[in-house]
């Protein structure tokens, strides 16, 4: 098994292709993070945990708790900006947060993979498909073996 994947850097903006208006925004990590990823290469929805750490003295824009260790989903897929030449990854975390966090560093520890990316004829599909991954991950997150990664020394 390739998992678990470690990830890490600082969230950029992305191109806003409808993540909040879906109800879930996802934070897009920067290409420089993603060669751990060239071991696996398939498109599609992973599953894992995150953390997102504030910058320093700017501890009143995110709260104590959000600093916490979160299950989370991840999109993988071929950027169509960069001509499908460049992997591009997109993480959900299942938390609501109080304000966005661009620029803040996010750490992931992905851990498996739920499915492909598929194509979708509706808007209310599309968001009931990402319910159920949402649903999927936390369920094989409470594995007990998967315990131990809320704690990685990944992690801050
Ligand atoms: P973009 O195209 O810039 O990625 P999105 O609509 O996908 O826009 O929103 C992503 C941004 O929303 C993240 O970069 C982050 O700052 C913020 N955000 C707030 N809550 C969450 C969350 N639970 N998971 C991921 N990102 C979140
Ligand atoms: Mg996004």
């Amino acid at each position: 098994s390739p998992f678990p994947i470690r990830l890490s850097g600082p969230v950029q903006k992305g191109f806003g292709r409808g993540g909040k208006d879906l109800g879930c925004p996802t934070a897009n990590l920067p290409d420089e993070s993603l060669p751990p990823m060239s071991s696996v290469t398939k498109t599609g929805v992973y599953y894992g945990y995150a953390q997102v750490i504030p910058p320093r003295k700017d501890d009143d824009t995110l709260s104590r708790t959000d600093v916490e260790v979160l299950p989370m989903v991840m999109s993988l897929g071929w950027n169509p900006f960069y001509k499908n030449e460049r992997l591009t990854a997109e993480i959900h975390i299942m938390h609501e947060f109080k304000s966005d966090f661009y620029g803040y560093l996010m750490k992931a520890v992905v851990l498996g993979y739920i499915r492909p990316e598929l194509d979708y004829t509706s808007r209310e599909a599309l968001i009931d498909d990402i319910e159920t991954d949402k649903r999927v991950a936390l369920n094989c997150l409470q594995r007990p073996e998967y315990q131990k990664y809320t704690t990685d020394p990944h992690f801050s």
